[in-house]
C-alpha cells in the first residue's frame, strides 16, 4: 500500500490507473488524498491540530501564526502525494466548480528557489474575479472579490493540485458563490435547532443539517456524443427522433451492468474513495443508459462539496473510458430524465437523528417537533423552495410525469398522517393529566421506530418522508446542492426559532408545562400546514385542480419560479436569518435569470443552426435522389410514371413542406430572438420562455419527421437508437 503514491486522476502523473484489484480494500483507499483528521494528526502540531479542530467543530477563528504552521503542514503532506500546486478551489454561480492552480514554488535570492506555502496564501487569496458573474455586486460597489479558506470542508489533493474549499465573497463582504450562503443557513439552522434540542436534552451543544445525494447520468459513447452540435453545445438532444424500442420493456433498471460501464463506474468509485467521496450504491436507471450513484450521506456542507467535486471527476473519469456523461436533466426527448434526490436530516453532536422516531415517548415528541416544523416550513415558503431548484433544464422535468410536479406538496406516509390527525385534537391550553398519559402512551408512545410507510413511498412526491429523513427529490441532476440546501435550512431554521419564541411564551406567561406547550404549538402547526401534505398521485391532473383549490403555487417555468426569491418575505426571511442580504438576494436572482436566458439563447441558435445547416441540406440532397429516380422512371414508363412514381413524388412534396415549414419557422425565432435580445432581466427571460422555446417543439417536429423519411445513410446526426443503445 505504501508503495504506491496516490493522486487522484492518476493520468496527470502520467501513470496508469490504479486499479482496485491491485490495490486491496476500500476502506484503505478511503480519503488518501485527503488531509483529513489522520493526516492532521501525522502533520501538525498539536497547537495547530486543535486550532483546525476548534475552527471545524466550533467556527472559532485560527490564529495567523497558527495558519502559517498549518499551510506549512499541508503544503509537506501534499507534496509527499506529489502536488506541485496548490489551488482555492469554490463553486462560483454558475454552478461548475473554479480552479487557478499556483506552484508552491517560488523563488529567492541568489537565483535559488525553495517550494513555499503560507498561511496567508492559504487563508486568503485573489482569484481574477472579473469573469465570475455577480449579478452587478462588484459593478456597485467597485469591490474585487477574494477566496476565503473553509477548514469546515477539508483539502484534498485533486491531480497534482492541492485544492483547498474556499467560499468567493466581494471585499464588501458580499457573497459571490453558492457556499457562502450555505455555511450562513447552516449555521443559522445549528443555533435554531440547537435551541430547541435542548428541549429534550440539555446536553445537546450543536446540530448539523446531514446530506445523502443521488446523482443520476446518462452515459453516451463520447464519440457519437461528439457528433452531436447540440449535445455538445447545451448537454441535450434538440432533435431526434423516438426508438421504436424506448424505455417500454423496463429492460434497463432490472438488467445487469454493462462491462465497459463497470469498468467506469469501478474507476470513478476508487477516484471517489481517494478524495474521501463515500461512494455507496451504484445502480442502472430506469431508462437507457442511465445510472444513478450515491454516497453514504454526510454533513451538509461537505456533502454539497462532494457533489460537486464528483461532477467534475466523472468528467474526467468518463473521457478515459470514451464516454460523456450527461447530466442534463433531460437529455432525450420520450426517455425519462435525471434528478438528485436531496435526502435531507439533522443530527445532534450527541449522537441523535432528530427526524428519527426513537423509542421512548420524549423521543417521540423530539421527534414530531422537528418533523412538524419542517413540514410548516415547506408550506409557509413553499414558492421558494420552488424557486430553489429552478433551472432551464430542470424545467423539462418537472411536471413532465416522471419527475415530482411544479406544485411542491409533502408526502408523510398514512401512519403519521394518522399522528398527526390525532394531535390536531389536543385540547387547547393546559392538558388535564388523563389526556397526557392518553397523549404519551396512545399517541405520541404508538409512532414505531420503523415506519411501514418507508417501504411504501409515494414516487410523486416532490417532497417525502422516508422514514427517518425528508427526500427532496425535485432537485435537478445537473444542479449545485447548495441551492436548495441553502433554502431548506434557512425555512426549517427560521421555522425552528419561530417555534421555540412561541413555546417559551405558553410556559413563561401561561403557566403551561414544557410538553403541554410543545403539545399546544404543534397542533396549529399541523392545522396551518394542512394544505401543503398531500398522500395521492402528484403526476395527475386532478392534483393540478385541488392544488389551486388549495392555494399552492405551480410555477411552471424557471422565470415564473425565480419571481418567489425576491418577494418581500424571502428577502425578510434572509435578512432575519443573516443568510443573504438583500443585495445577495437581488444579485442571485438577477444571475439565474440570465443564466436561463442564456441557456435557452443557446439552445435557439444551436436548433436553428442544425435544422439549416445538417437538416434542410440533406433533405435537398435526399429530395434530389428522388427528382432524378422519377426523371429516370418517365424516360422509362412514359406517360404510366406517374403511377410508378406515386411514393417518390409523394416524398418529395412532404420533404418540400417541411423544408418550408422548417424555414419559417427558423425566421420566425430569430426574429423573436433579434426582439428579445433588446431587453433585459425578467423581460429578456419571459420573452425567451414564452416566445422563443415554443418554436422549439415545432421545428423539432418536422426535423424528426424528415429523419424518419431520409435515407438512414445520409442522415448527418447518430440516431437516437445509436446513442441509447450503443453500451
Ligand atoms: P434507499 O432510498 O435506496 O432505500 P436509504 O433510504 O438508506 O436508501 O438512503 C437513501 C439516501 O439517503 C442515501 O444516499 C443515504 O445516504 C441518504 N440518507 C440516509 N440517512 C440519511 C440522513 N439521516 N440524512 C441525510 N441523508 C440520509
Ligand atoms: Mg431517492
Amino acid at each position: 500500500m505504501s508503495k504506491i503514491r496516490f493522486n487522484a486522476l492518476g493520468e496527470i502523473l502520467n501513470r496508469k490507473p490504479v486499479r482496485i484489484e491491485e490495490t486491496g480494500k476500500r476502506s484503505e483507499m478511503f480519503g488518501v488524498n485527503v488531509f483529513n483528521e489522520d493526516a492532521m494528526r501525522q502533520y501538525l502540531t498539536k497547537d495547530a491540530y486543535k486550532s483546525v479542530q476548534d475552527a471545524i467543530f466550533k467556527g472559532v477563528k485560527i490564529d495567523r501564526k497558527i495558519a502559517d504552521q498549518v499551510a506549512a503542514s499541508m503544503k509537506d503532506w501534499a507534496m509527499s502525494k506529489g502536488a506541485t500546486h496548490y489551488t482555492h478551489w469554490f463553486q462560483p454561480l454558475t454552478g461548475a466548480t473554479a480552479e487557478k492552480h499556483d506552484a508552491f514554488f517560488e523563488t529567492i535570492e541568489g537565483g535559488r528557489a525553495v517550494e513555499k506555502f503560507d498561511g496567508g496564501q492559504l487563508v486568503q487569496q485573489e482569484p481574477d474575479a472579473s469573469s465570475f458573474p455577480n449579478g452587478g455586486i462588484r459593478n456597485t460597489f467597485e469591490a474585487r472579490g477574494y477566496t476565503a479558506w473553509d477548514p469546515t470542508s477539508a483539502a484534498f489533493i485533486y491531480g497534482t493540485t492541492l485544492c483547498i474549499p474556499t467560499i468567493f465573497v466581494a471585499y464588501t463582504g458580499e457573497a459571490l458563490d453558492n457556499k457562502a450562503p450555505l455555511l450562513r443557513a447552516l449555521q443559522a439552522m445549528d443555533q435554531a435547532a440547537t435551541a430547541v434540542a435542548k428541549y429534550f436534552d440539555k446536553n445537546v451543544s450543536k446540530v448539523n443539517a446531514t446530506l445523502g445525494w443521488e446523482q443520476e447520468y446518462f452515459l453516451i459513447d463520447s464519440a457519437l456524443a461528439a457528433s452531436r452540435p447540440d449535445i455538445t453545445l447545451t448537454g441535450r438532444t434538440l432533435l431526434g427522433h423516438s426508438p421504436a424500442k424506448g424505455q417500454q420493456l423496463d429492460d434497463h433498471y432490472f438488467g445487469s451492468i454493462p462491462n465497459r460501464v463497470m469498468s467506469f463506474m469501478r474507476d470513478l468509485e476508487q477516484e471517489c474513495m481517494l478524495l474521501g467521496i463515500p461512494v455507496k450504491t451504484r445502480h442502472n436507471e430506469v431508462a437507457p443508459n442511465q445510472f444513478e450513484l450515491a454516497p453514504i450521506f454526510e454533513e451538509a456542507n461537505l456533502a454539497v462539496d462532494h457533489n460537486s467535486l464528483l461532477m467534475d471527476v466523472m468528467e474526467k473519469v468518463s473521457k478515459r473510458h470514451h464516454y460523456k456523461v450527461l447530466f442534463h436533466e433531460k437529455p432525450f426527448a420520450g426517455i425519462n430524465g435525471s434528478g438528485k434526490h436531496n435526502n435531507w436530516s439533522l443530527s445532534t453532536d450527541t449522537g441523535v437523528n432528530l427526524l428519527s422516531p426513537g423509542k421512548t415517548p420524549m423521543k417521540n415528541l423530539q421527534f414530531l417537533t422537528f418533523f412538524v416544523n419542517t413540514i410548516k416550513a415547506v408550506c409557509d415558503y413553499e414558492e421558494l423552495v420552488r424557486a430553489s431548484i429552478a433551472s432551464a433544464s430542470n424545467d423539462h422535468r418537472l411536471g413532465a410525469n416522471e419527475a415530482p410536479p411544479a406544485i411542491i406538496s409533502v408526502f408523510i406516509g398514512s401512519q403519521l398522517s394518522a399522528v398527526l390527525d390525532e394531535l390536531e385534537n389536543v385540547t387547547k391550553g393546559k392538558l388535564s393529566p388523563e389526556e397526557k398519559t392518553d397523549l404519551k402512551l396512545n399517541i405520541v408512545g404508538k409512532i414505531p421506530e420503523i415506519l411501514l410507510d418507508n417501504t411504501d413511498r409515494n414516487r410523486t412526491s416532490p417532497f417525502a418522508f422516508t422514514g427517518n429523513k425528508f427526500e427532496l427529490r425535485a432537485v435537478g441532476s445537473w444542479s449545485n446542492c447548495a441551492g436548495p440546501m441553502t433554502v431548506l435550512n434557512t425555512i426549517v431554521a427560521k421555522q425552528l426559532k419561530e417555534f421555540k419564541k412561541e413555546v417559551d411564551v405558553l410556559v413563561d406567561k401561561k403557566n403551561l408545562k414544557k410538553d403541554e406547550a410543545v403539545f399546544n404549538i404543534l397542533r396549529e402547526y399541523i392545522k396551518a400546514s394542512k394544505k401543503i401534505r398531500f398522500e395521492g398521485d402528484g403526476y395527475g391532473d386532478a392534483w393540478q385542480k385541488e392544488a389551486k383549490k388549495r392555494g399552492l403555487s405551480n410555477n411552471k417555468t424557471t422565470p415564473e419560479a425565480l419571481k418567489a426569491q425576491i418577494s418581500k418575505e424571502a428577502i425578510a426571511l434572509f435578512e432575519e436569518m443573516e443568510v443573504m442580504s438583500k443585495v445577495e438576494v437581488e444579485a442571485r436572482h438577477e444571475i439565474e435569470l440570465d443564466e436561463y436566458t442564456l441557456r435557452i439563447q443557446i439552445e435557439s441558435r444551436t436548433l436553428g443552426d442544425i435544422a439549416r445547416n445538417h437538416v434542410i441540406p440533406t433533405a435537398i440532397r435526399y429530395q434530389n435522389t428522388l427528382i432524378e429516380n422519377v426523371k429516370g422512371l418517365k424516360e422509362i414508363f412514359g406517360n404510366n410514371f406517374t403511377k410508378q412514381a406515386s411514393e417518390q413524388i409523394d416524398l418529395i412534396e412532404k420533404i418540400s413542406n417541411h423544408i418550408a415549414e422548417i424555414n419559417s419557422k427558423v425566421n420566425s425565432m430569430i426574429n423573436e430572438r433579434k426582439k428579445a435580445n433588446k431587453l433585459e432581466g425578467q423581460k429578456a427571460a419571459d420573452a425567451y420562455c414564452n416566445k422563443i422555446k415554443p418554436f422549439f417543439d415545432d421545428i423539432r417536429y418536422h426535423c424528426d419527421k424528415l429523419e424518419m423519411m431520409i435515407d438512414d445513410e445520409l442522415w448527418p446526426l447518430i440516431k437516437y437508437r445509436e446513442m441509447l443503445f450503443f453500451k
